[in-house]
């Protein structure tokens, strides 16, 4: 490709629409533009590194058996009725009308799509395993799309989903795809590290995230650095979540004293209890809180240091439906405001506490009379306790839930997802096969994403510098910019500069050629903020000396003779697209 050929609309500024740098950078090296919050066009040179990372993972997915397929994005409410999910993923479906008036959806994702397809062309054991791939546009209506690519309301993803006669096998069918996406990340030159993640409200199923770390990753990922245990926040757990050990500073003694109200005016936080004169530290205040779960007031414990997760408290509620009390709610419920609160005596709501509550005395909670607190609560003798969870979230330090050793927080970028689902879909939509007593069974069914356009854009938050994007070689729009500094046709310059574009095409090297009439330093410039791994830069003086200079992106620069540059580059070349 010739440079005053194509499109790329190279930008100085930083656009002020782009708050992290990858996004930034997508606008500035001319590989996207935004259409509208959300939405973005690819430009030719964002659509090449789309589809090299595209390929890559095509190529991971064959190698590991699957099987692509391209389904409708559009698709029928009907289906989305029969899984339950037109209600649960309500706040996401794109809804549209035909011209009859009649409903469709735009795929968020495409279990739906598949499992019906499932049910009508499997019957029998000998068909399966089968695990079928796309790669697809994607509609979701998320509540804050943001960070260009990260979060769009239309994405390419790629998504597969795989069907088996036994859990074994599936579980072989899970292990296969989680290899796969080791591989496939590796090749697109991203540091991933699959996490354990939150499995939602399906029990007995497991699932993994791939997570690039990254400060402006939207989730937060718990890792022991001795032992390696790593997982999303949302389901991590560290040794003191099932502590179940006195708390510090409570006797014995308190076991046996009565519960005792005592005034505490316009004391509505556990920072206000915590002070004098009532200095009740955190960890022996039990915090209340409200939930609506299915329409009906729940109530959840925790110890006043401790923060709610609710990716755990959907788990032990076993719904996705719930959201916290409305201050009216509350009221209307418990008869006082929310920092008043408290399960002592409460018997017509379900109350669920934390594990680290589990046989605590000599507690203080609210009064559920506003103003007032109680102390001497002896948690197994004065509350109703209908579910013990762990509820908490792990904070940064506390022991490795495996080793003890502390654990870390960090950022990071969600890019892909493993899921075991078992047999939720092919139950309500009908995925049967006829097993080897001839005994109708539902397919086991996992799940698998990759966030394609999210990955593209993961890959330059993790790799650039001041200058702009250091592409992986696997996935550089172009691999090689020659830049010549002079580009008049008949300049030895311009030749030298034709015949390396050439013999490096003829070599199957991707090449761009800046045959633009600009200043050298804007041609370099520009070829560093695309961020082409590796430049050869022509000019009269090193031509004079017979050589031409050429620079790794991320590396220094050499001089090599005209006759060996081709034979030096595609020498680099190799040696980068070495597994
Ligand atoms: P998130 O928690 O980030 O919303 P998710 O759990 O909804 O992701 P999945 O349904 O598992 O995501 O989709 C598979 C992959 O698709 C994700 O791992 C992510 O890489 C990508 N993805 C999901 N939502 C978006 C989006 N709005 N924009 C771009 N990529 C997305
Ligand atoms: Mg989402």
């Amino acid at each position: 490709m010739r440079w005053s050929q194509t499109l790329i609309p190279t930008l100085k500024e930083t656009p002020a629409e782009a708050e992290i740098i990858s996004h930034q950078l997508l606008l500035r090296a001319g590989l996207i533009r935004k259409l509208t919050g959300g939405l973005y066009t690819f430009l030719p040179l964002g659509l090449r590194a789309l589809r090299k990372v595209e390929q890559i993972v095509r190529e991971e997915m064959n190698r590991a058996g699957a099987l692509e397929v391209l389904m409708p994005a559009l698709q029928p409410p009907e289906i989305w009725q029969q899984s339950g999910r037109y209600e649960v993923l309500q706040d996401v479906l794109f809804k549209v009308r035909d011209r009859a008036k009649k409903e469709w959806v735009l795929g968020p994702t495409h279990e739906e799509v598949i499992t019906t397809l499932i049910s009508s062309e499997i019957s029998s054991y000998r068909q399966l395993p089968k695990n079928f791939y796309q790669i697809q546009t994607k509609f979701r209506d998320e509540i804050r799309p943001r960070f260009g690519l990260m979060r769009a309301k239309e994405f390419v993803m790629k998504d597969a989903y795989s069907f088996d006669a036994t859990d074994e096998l599936a579980q072989e069918s899970y292990h296969k795809m989680y290899e796969a996406y080791a591989r496939i990340f590796h090749r697109c030159g991203l540091k991933s590290i699959p996490v354990e993640a939150d499995t939602g409200v399906m029990g007995g199923k497991f699932s993994h995230e791939f997570m690039v770390p990254a400060e402006t990753g939207e989730n937060e990922v718990v890792f022991c650095d001795a032992c390696g245990y790593a997982a999303n926040v949302e389901k991590a757990m560290s040794a003191s979540c099932r502590a179940t050990s006195p708390i510090a500073g409570s006797l014995p003694s308190q076991a046996g004293s009565a519960v005792e109200k005592f005034a505490t005016p316009g004391v509505v936080t556990i920072e206000a209890l915590s002070k004098p004169p009532y200095s009740v530290p955190p960890e022996r205040q039990i915090k209340t809180l409200i939930y609506i779960a299915d329409s009906k007031p729940v109530l959840i414990l925790l110890r006043g240091d401790d923060q709610l997760n609710e990716a755990k408290l959907a788990g032990a509620l076993g719904t996705p439906t719930f959201r916290p009390g409305e201050s009216e709610e509350i009221f209307t419920a418990l008869r006082a405001h929310p920092g008043s609160l408290g399960a002592v005596g409460v018997s017509e709501y379900r109350v669920y506490a934390d594990e680290r509550l589990r046989g605590a005395v000599g507690m203080t909670t609210g009064a559920n009379e506003d103003g007032f607190h109680l102390r001497n609560v002896v948690v197994d003798r004065d509350l109703r306790v209908a579910g013990w969870a762990d509820l908490r979230l792990v904070q940064e330090g506390e022991p490795c839930i495996k080793c003890g050793r502390p654990l870390r927080l960090q950022r990071a970028i969600e890019v892909g997802h493993v899921f075991k689902l078992g047999v939720k879909y092919s139950v309500a939509l009908n995925a049967l096969f006829l097993d080897e007593s001839g005994k109708q069974q539902p397919a086991i069914m996992g799940c698998y994403g990759i966030g394609i356009t999210r990955t593209l854009q993961a890959i330059i938050e993790q790799s650039h510098d001041k200058d702009g994007i250091i592409w992986p070689l696997r996935v550089a729009p172009y691999t090689v910019c020659i830049t010549p500094l002079t580009v008049a046709p008949e300049s030895g310059v311009m030749k030298s500069a034709e015949t390396i574009y050439q013999r490096l095409l003829a070599r199957g090297v991707d090449a761009i050629l800046d045959d633009r009439n600009e200043r050298p330093g804007v041609k370099f410039k520009d070829s560093e903020l695309v961020g082409f791994p590796i430049r050869i830069g022509i000019g009269e003086k090193s031509l004079a000396k017979g050589e031409v200079e050429i620079k790794p992106r991320a590396g220094a620069l050499v001089g090599i003779p005209v006759a060996k540059a081709v034979e030096h580059v595609a020498g680099l070349v190799e040696e980068g697209l070495k597994p």
